[in-house]
């Protein structure tokens, strides 16, 4: 048997036909760039995440880079976020010559912990730049009452969390600004890139709609300076169709963690393998569902591949240990929860049509495994 860590061509066949019309659709308007879809994407996920403004862009990292091109940070300023990310939310800092500021995680959810970022504030803060990892948000609370008292906006990177909640607040819609990805693998995933931003504030709505064509509101007339960040209305339109069957799929996914839990408990491994853990009162979308394995991680890793069970490291190096990151001059040791969560995690398959055939086999192949 062979267990992918993700295969996207079940969804794809149960959605083939809706899919396909939808797409003929956008090609007999001939209107490809922020057509129709696109505007009513816009609304539908404004009422999904419960926002009052939605602008669709190119990707996840163009909507991190708009995020802070509209709260004006710049160069000099910092921003402070998660080193246990995927590479986009602090690079968007670095290119307005900004400087990403770390704050180590949680060891338990993988998130920014809320207790580490006072001590990081200083003058130059401009924002805090939490990210949801695996699906799960982070703890806000405490998180939006350090944003007030030090009056910096908060940024959710929600990439990987639409659907989310924390104590009943969906994913972006608790930050001043949140960022969403419609990459494929993302648990809803376009044809190719895309991207979306949801705030509650009209002005800076506004201005991400200028923002994303050039920073023109009438054409050929600017502003300011955007970028070119736009979305396919064909993205948008294969996006609706998915839209509807989202909740649908984040029950299945959590089906599976649940499933993962409970085949764990029964398997008395030899080694110790903690399975993810779900804060009280969110929604944990299952995203990815990541396992702490302290010890032989790297030869599980092998033993799985070579039975046939995909995984992936989600990931293997942290922010501040990146090269291109050497200039902010971290050094190792400096987020030991961060270091040590890239050391020991590592995500197994679950997506929506994953069967139960399928996880007992990578259970079983995780059991069967010897030092
Ligand atoms: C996927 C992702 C992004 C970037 O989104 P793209 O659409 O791939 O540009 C940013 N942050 C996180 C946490 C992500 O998982």
């Amino acid at each position: 048997m062979k267990v992918p860590l993700l295969d996207l061509r079940a969804q794809h066949e149960s959605l083939r036909d809706e899919l396909l019309a939808a797409i003929h659709q956008v090609m007999d308007t001939q209107q490809f760039v922020l057509g129709p879809d696109v505007q009513a994407l816009e609304d539908e996920i404004c009422r999904y995440t419960r926002t009052r403004h939605a602008v669709g862009c190119a990707s996840g990292s163009d909507a991190i880079l708009l995020a802070l091109m509209v709260l004006g940070v710049t160069a000099g300023d910092e921003v402070i976020t998660s080193p246990f990310t995927f590479f986009a939310t602090a690079a968007a800092v670095s290119r307005l010559r900004a400087r990403p500021v770390f704050v180590d995680i949680d060891p338990l959810t993988y998130n920014i912990d809320p207790a580490a970022i006072e001590a990081a504030i200083t003058p130059r803060t401009r924002a805090i730049m939490p990210v949801h990892l695996y699906g799960q948000c982070t703890e806000m609370i405490p998180l939006l009452e350090i944003s007030e008292r030090h009056h910096l906006p908060v940024i959710e990177d929600a990439a990987q969390a639409i659907g989310s909640e924390d104590r009943g607040r969906p994913a972006g819609s608790m930050g001043k600004i949140a960022c969403f990805s419609f990459y494929p693998t993302k648990n809803l995933g376009g044809a190719g890139d895309g991207g979306l931003l949801t705030t509650d504030d009209s002005e800076l709505a506004q201005r991400l709609r200028t923002l994303r064509v050039h920073g023109g509101d009438k054409e050929y007339h600017h502003r300011e300076i955007g970028i070119n960040s736009r979305l396919d209305t064909l993205q948008a339109a294969v996006l609706r169709v998915k839209l509807k069957y989202l909740n649908g799929w984040t029950t299945e996914r959590q089906k599976k963690a649940q499933r993962y839990n409970q085949l764990f408990q029964e398997a008395k491994l030899e080694f110790e393998l903690i399975p993810p853990f779900v804060r009280e009162e969110t929604r944990h979308i299952f995203h990815q569902y990541v396992v702490r394995i302290s010890q032989h991680r790297d030869a599980i890793i092998k033993h799985l591949d070579q039975k046939g069970v995909g995984t992936k490291i989600y990931y293997p190096v942290p922010l501040h240990r990146q090269d291109c990151f050497e200039y902010l001059g971290y050094k190792e040791g400096e987020f030991p929860e961060a270091e040590r969560a890239a050391s020991e995690t590592l995500a197994l398959p679950c997506f929506p049509e994953l069967t139960e055939e399928q996880q007992r086999y990578v259970v079983d192949a995780i059991s069967s495994f010897r030092a």
